[in-house]
């Protein structure tokens, strides 16, 4: 009998590809749409410090104040819920999307997640969401701190200036003139040096440099990538037992 295309959702085998890398280099997107061609579900674990940020704010705008006892005490009205393909941060149980991607979220997650209770307790929601699901998952230190022994790790790069064009053409629907690409550069390589600390290349993570890359080749090496691990492994994952190499 041939295998199944897809993973299970749920299930005692579990099946981690960690995507870490810098601000902006489509780690995201990209998970998402390798998490869709594999039948995984994707968990975003910068929603979670973007929440816990968010949630931060809500209850002390000056962020001059936070503690990291604070910042825990207003991550307590987060959850993290599966979706169809997904996991949704939840504020209070409302998805706040657009308030976790705002200018006064992004200006102040880096202080947040350089607070280490923040980092463990992101960590452990991050856990607890690969216990019940194959995931991809991403990040910046996904394939060192959070899942040392995932299937498979990916650091994926790109050239900051094409970054920062990838991120305002999103934004903005249109292309963007030289000095806007100039000024969303600046901002996106001051948030790498303030996250430089946790941005950490796994030494077994495949680099991927995607600056001449289109987003649909990205997907196509890493889901490869992906298939390859499943085929050559002997079946000794470590984290489940090798239930997961015969899904793909
Ligand atoms: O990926 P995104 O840009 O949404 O992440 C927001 C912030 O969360 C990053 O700037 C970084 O400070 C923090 N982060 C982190 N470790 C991760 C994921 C995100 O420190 N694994």
């Amino acid at each position: 009998m041939s295998p199944p295309d897809q993973m299970p959702e749920t299930g005692p085998s579990q099946f981690v590809i960690a995507i870490d890398g810098p601000a902006a280099s489509g780690k995201s997107s990209t998970s998402q749409w390798v998490a869709q061609r594999l039948g995984i579900r994707h968990v975003d674990s910068g929603a979670l410090y973007r929440a816990a940020t968010a949630a931060a704010l809500r209850v002390e705008p000056d962020a001059d104040r936070w503690t990291p006892e604070g910042v825990l005490a207003a991550a307590s009205s987060i959850q993290l819920v599966p979706t169809d393909r997904t996991f949704a941060a939840l504020l209070d149980g409302q998805d706040c999307d657009e308030e976790l991607r705002s200018t006064a979220v992004t200006s102040q997650v880096s202080r947040v997640a350089r607070m280490q209770p923040v980092r463990e307790w992101v960590n452990a929601r991050v856990r607890e969401a690969a216990r019940e699901h194959a995931v991809v998952v991403d990040g910046r230190d996904i394939g060192t701190a959070v899942f040392p022994d995932a299937a498979l790790k990916i650091f994926l790069v790109a050239d900051p200036w094409e970054r920062a064009k990838r991120r305002l053409v999103q934004r903005l629907e249109r292309l963007p003139s030289d000095g806007e690409v100039a000024e969303e550069t600046e901002r996106l390589v001051q948030r790498d040096a303030k996250d430089s600390q946790q941005t950490v290349q796994a030494a077994d993570a495949v680099l991927i440099d995607s600056t001449y890359l289109t987003q649909a080749e990205q997907v196509d090496r890493i889901e490869s990538l992906a298939r390859a691990v499943s085929r050559n492994t002997d079946g000794s994952s470590e984290v489940d037992g090798g239930g997961w190499k015969r899904y793909f």
